[in-house]
C-alpha cells in the first residue's frame, strides 16, 4: 500500500473538487469533537508528485521504484501504534487515579479491617474490590515500563531506519500490532471496571469515567482493529516457529521459544518461591513458549486436512487459539520487561512496592492461565492453589500503597477532571459543588406534575 495526499476541496470556495464527494459522518459513540468524514472518488486523477515518497517513488513513465526495504512501509504504523499505546496507558492512569482515590475514601458496609476504628469499611479494603482494581493498577505499571522501552525503540528506529535489520523490524512490527490490541483492550476493560467500582457515582458524568470510556472505546477499532492486529502478531509468531524449525536464530521478543524447551515442571514449593524472579521467569518461558508451539503445531498439522484445503480456511480453524497466543506473547514481553527493570536496580528505593506490583501482574496471568499450565503438567494443583492464595495476599499488600501508587502518576486535578478523583480526597464536597446549583422546582412541575397531583384518583 502506498500513501498519497489528495486535495479534496477548492481552496477559495471550500466546495468539493470535481469527482470528489465528501461529507460528515455525524454523531458517534464518543469523540464528538472530531469531525470524521466519508469520501467517494469518481475518476479523480492524483498527480504522482502527491505520493509520500520517503521509501518509494513513481517515475513519469509509471515505473515504481522502492528506495528502501519493503518493510519500511511499517515505519509509520509502528510510530503511530507506539503513540497510541502511550496515550492509552495515560488514560488507564487517569481512570485508576479516579477509582482508587474514591475507593480509598468511600465507606460501605460493616467494618472488615480490624486496624480501622471506623464502623464502616473503605471500599478498597474489600478483597473483592482489590481484585477488581489492583491487577489493573499492576497493568498500568507494566505497560508504563513497556511503553517507555518502546518509545526508545521507536526513537532508535526513526534515527537509524536504514540500518535496522529486517529481522528486528519484523519483530518490532509483529509485536507492536499485538501490543496495540491487548493494551487497548485491557485499558477499555479497566475503565469499565473502574466505573463499576465507584458504584452509582461512577455513572455520573462529573466523575469523568463515562466520558473516558466513550471516547476511548474507538481505540480498540481504529489504527487497526484489535482482532486483526492480534492476528498479525499471531502470523509473526507462526513465521518465527517456522524459522526456528529451520534452525535460524530468533529475535529478542520470541526467545521463549528456545527457553521453554528445557522446562518440564515448575520448581515452586512455597509462597516465598513466588517472589523469586527466576521461578517467575521460568513459568513465563513455559507459559508463552509451549502455548505458541502448541497452537502453531495445530495450525501446521492441518495442512493435510482435505476439509480445509486453503491456507485461509486452516487459519480460520485456529483463529481463537492464534489470538490467544498473540495475547500471551504481549503479556510475556511486558512481564519480562517489568522483571528485568526490577533486576536492573533502576528504581532501588521503590523496589518493595514495584516488586509487589510486578508479582501481582504475573500471578494474575498465571491464575488465568492455570488450566493450560495444569493440563501441560508444568503446574501442580498445589502450586495452582499457592498462586491463587499469593495473588490475593499480594493484592492486600498492594492495597497499602494503592493511593500513593496512583498519586505517583502525578496527574493534576485539572487533568483528572473528576469530582471524585481529586487529590484532596474530599469527594462529597467536590460532588456537591458540582450538583448543588441543580436544585429548585423542576421546570415541568406546572405542566406535568401539578395536574397529576390535582387530578382525580384512578381508584375513584
Ligand atoms: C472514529 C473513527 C475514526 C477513524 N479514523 C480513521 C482515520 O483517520 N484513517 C483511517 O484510515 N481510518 C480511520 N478509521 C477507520 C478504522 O481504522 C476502521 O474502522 C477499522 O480499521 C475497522 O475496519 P472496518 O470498519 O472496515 O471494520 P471491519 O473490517 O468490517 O471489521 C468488523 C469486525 O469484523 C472483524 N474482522 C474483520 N476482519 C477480520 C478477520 N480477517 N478475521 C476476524 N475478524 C475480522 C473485526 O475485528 C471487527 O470486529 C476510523 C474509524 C473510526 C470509528
Amino acid at each position: 500500500v502506498q500513501t498519497f495526499v489528495v486535495q479534496l476541496r477548492d481552496l477559495d470556495t471550500h466546495l468539493p473538487l470535481p469527482g470528489v464527494r465528501v461529507g460528515d459522518l455525524g454523531k458517534k459513540m464518543g469523540l464528538q469533537g472530531v469531525d470524521n468524514g466519508w469520501i467517494q472518488f469518481d475518476h479523480v486523477r492524483v498527480p504522482r508528485a502527491h505520493m509520500l515518497r520517503r521509501f518509494a517513488s513513481v517515475a513519469r513513465d509509471g515505473t515504481f521504484t522502492r528506495t528502501h526495504k519493503a518493510q519500511m512501509a511499517y515505519a509509520a504504523l509502528i510510530g503511530t501504534r507506539g503513540k497510541l499505546v502511550t496515550l492509552s496507558v495515560g488514560i488507564l492512569k487517569r481512570a485508576l487515579t479516579i477509582a482508587v482515590r474514591y475507593c480509598g475514601v468511600r465507606r460501605q458496609g460493616e467494618q472488615v479491617n480490624p486496624a480501622d476504628p471506623h464502623t464502616e469499611t473503605k471500599l478498597l479494603d474489600y478483597q473483592s474490590h482489590q481484585i477488581r482494581l489492583l491487577p489493573a493498577l499492576a497493568k498500568a505499571y507494566a505497560y508504563h515500563f513497556q511503553t517507555s522501552y518502546i518509545e526508545k525503540l521507536i526513537e532508535k528506529f526513526d534515527q537509524q531506519a536504514d540500518d535496522i535489520s529486517e529481522e528486528l523490524l519484523a519483530d518490532i512490527h509483529g509485536t507492536m500490532a499485538g501490543f496495540k490490541a491487548f493494551c487497548t483492550w485491557d485499558v477499555q476493560a479497566a475503565i469499565e471496571q473502574c466505573r463499576q467500582s465507584c458504584g452509582g457515582n461512577g455513572y455520573s458524568s462529573y466523575t469523568g469515567l463515562e466520558e473516558l470510556l466513550a471516547n476511548f472505546s474507538v481505540i480498540v477499532t481504529f489504527e487497526g482493529d484489535n482482532t486483526v492486529m492480534a492476528l498479525q502478531t499471531a502470523n509473526y509468531l507462526v513465521r518465527c516457529v517456522e524459522r526456528q524449525r529451520r534452525g535460524e536464530t530468533l529475535a529478542g521478543s520470541v526467545q521463549y521459544l528456545d527457553k521453554c524447551r528445557a522446562l518440564t515442571a515448575w520448581r515452586v514449593r512455597s509462597a516465598n518461591d513466588l517472589s523469586d524472579p527466576v521461578q517467575l521467569l521460568e513459568a513465563l518461558d513455559f507459559y508463552a513458549g509451549k502455548q505458541v508451539l502448541r497452537t502453531v503445531d495445530k495450525y501446521l498439522s492441518l495442512e493435510g486436512d482435505k476439509s480445509l484445503p486453503t491456507p485461509q480456511s486452516r487459519w480460520n480453524a485456529c483463529q481463537v487459539e492464534l489470538i490467544e497466543i498473540a495475547r500471551v506473547h504481549v503479556f510475556y514481553n511486558a512481564a519480562t520487561r517489568f522483571i528485568e527493570m526490577l533486576q536492573s536496580g533502576e528504581a532501588a528505593q521503590l523496589t518493595p512496592a514495584l516488586s509487589a506490583l510486578c508479582r501481582l501482574y504475573v500471578l494474575n496471568e498465571l491464575k488465568l492461565g492455570s488450566s493450560f499450565l495444569l493440563q501441560a503438567g508444568f503446574m501442580s494443583p498445589a502450586q495452582a492453589q499457592l498462586v491463587h492464595d499469593e495473588l490475593l495476599s499480594t493484592c492486600a499488600l498492594v492495597r497499602l500503597d494503592a493511593v500513593a501508587l496512583v498519586d505517583s502518576f502525578n496527574l493534576s486535578d485539572f487533568v483528572v477532571n473528576s469530582t471524585i478523583g481529586a487529590a484532596d480526597g474530599d469527594v462529597y464536597t467536590n460532588m456537591l459543588r458540582e450538583v448543588a446549583p441543580r436544585t429548585g422546582v423542576a421546570p415541568y412541575f406546572a405542566t406535568a406534575i401539578k395536574p397529576m397531583l390535582e387530578g382525580e384518583s384512578l381508584d375513584e
